[in-house]
């Protein structure tokens, strides 16, 4: 079996799906590894590391030539797939919903095109979720570019020439990155708030030292959709959540949202006038913004001054930290491939409740439930 490794083509996409570590224990399988020249430079890994690693480095014809799987952080274009057979498997984050027209593009040319952010949440299958990996460190990230971008510091300082008080920070949305935007926040030495529609992170909240801001007594309050995920909230709720949030918002110094729904539009958490209420020199960071965005006003791919308070929509957040998202991104594909390599084969064989989920394409058709329907 060929495991191909692709330098990542798409525009500001820093990371790469194998790490030397990776190589190795594939190559321990039994497999054959093949690296495109300069896939790892903007992740920090030189193509004499993967050389070193046992892998063949060369250019994209001879690293696809006979491949069997070929992995990549983003989709390949299914264009530069050209010489790779019918059969093969593309493993990748594939962004199904945004890039239909390339999933029907891999069906036509018969690859399996595995999809890693359909990984189902469960326990078994935690070390194989890439949204976990880079959601983790894109929270951490959030508040380093706040930091950044906030020209005051975070944590309360008695100095001779008087005292600086401590950031307030609210996090919106506590899933794995506002946990995590949370716990940077506190370790920074911001005063922390964080709201979110699962009750569940109430008590999560509590436990990383930050206070919850929750709606109570309101009909539609659990929040909690399917596998964990926030579901859309009743009218009320939204009206309710609105009102307390612009009281709380408006004493803020910085705001990091990060609410999803899966297969959904990004929920609107502040809007215009919440942003005008805000002091000038506040900073807001907008992570839903590529799935467009919880604030009125974020930009994708810029900061945006709106009356002195800056909104920061940066694109990719994860490819901000190339070298750790990859090593985790490449340990997440590791892990799943290796669940499931069967010995004899020489080749990963999926079962049918992790398999169903992932796949999307297969043997010329679009076969994904979630895509079908
Ligand atoms: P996500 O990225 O889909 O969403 C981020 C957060 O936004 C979620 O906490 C969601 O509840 C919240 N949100 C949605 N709408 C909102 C609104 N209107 N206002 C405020 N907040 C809103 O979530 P995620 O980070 O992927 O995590 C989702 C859940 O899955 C969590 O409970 C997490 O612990 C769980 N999880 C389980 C596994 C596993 O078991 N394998 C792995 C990872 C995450």
């Amino acid at each position: 079996m060929k495991i191909s490794v692709l330098k990542e083509s798409a525009p500001g996409e820093r990371r790469v799906a194998a790490t030397q570590e990776t190589i190795k224990k594939f190559i321990a399988l039994g497999a054959e590894v093949a690296v495109e020249a300069g896939a790892g430079l903007t992740a920090a890994i030189a193509d004499a590391d993967y050389a070193a690693a046992g892998a063949s480095v060369g250019d994209r014809a001879s690293t696809l030539a006979g491949a069997g799987i070929v992995l990549g952080v983003q989709g390949p274009d299914p264009a530069s797939l050209g010489g790779v057979a019918p059969g093969a498997w593309v493993v990748a984050s594939l962004n199904p919903f945004g890039e239909r027209t390339r999933v029907d593009a891999y069906a036509a040319a018969g690859l399996e095109a595995l999809a890693m952010e359909f990984m189902p949440r469960i326990t078994r299958a935690q070390s194989m979720d890439i949204l976990s990996s880079q959601s983790n460190l894109s929270g951490y990230k959030a508040v380093l570019d706040a930091a950044s971008e906030y020209g005051r510091a975070f944590p309360m300082m008695m100095t001779a020439a008087g005292t600086v008080s401590a950031a307030r920070v609210f996090v919106m949305g506590v899933g794995v990155a506002g946990l995590q935007a949370i716990a940077t926040a506190r370790r920074l030495g911001a005063q922390v708030s964080a709201t979110d529609v699962r009750s569940a992170t109430k008590e999560q909240i509590q436990s990383l030292g930050a206070k919850p801001i929750f709606v109570e007594n309101v009909a539609g309050i659990e929040g909690e959709g399917s596998g964990g995920y926030a579901g859309e909230m009743s009218d009320a709720y939204k009206a309710a959540q609105a009102e307390l949030v612009s009281a709380h918002i408006a004493k803020q110094d910085i705001v990091i949202t990060t609410a999803l729904i899966p297969g959904r539009p990004a929920p609107r958490l502040i809007s215009a006038a919440q942003v005008a209420s805000m002091r000038p020199g506040s900073v807001i960071v907008d992570l839903a913004v590529e799935q467009g965005g919880n604030v009125e006003g974020a930009v994708a791919g810029e900061v945006v001054d709106v009356g002195g308070v800056k909104i920061v929509g940066h694109r990719n957040v994860p490819s901000r930290l190339a070298a750790d998202t990859s090593a985790l991104f490449s340990r997440n594909l590791f892990n799943f491939l290796n669940a499931f390599w069967d010995k004899d084969k020489a080749a990963p064989v999926l079962d049918e409740e992790i398999g169903d989920a992932v796949r999307l394409t297969r043997g010329g058709q679009v076969v994904n439930p979630r895509l079908l329907s």
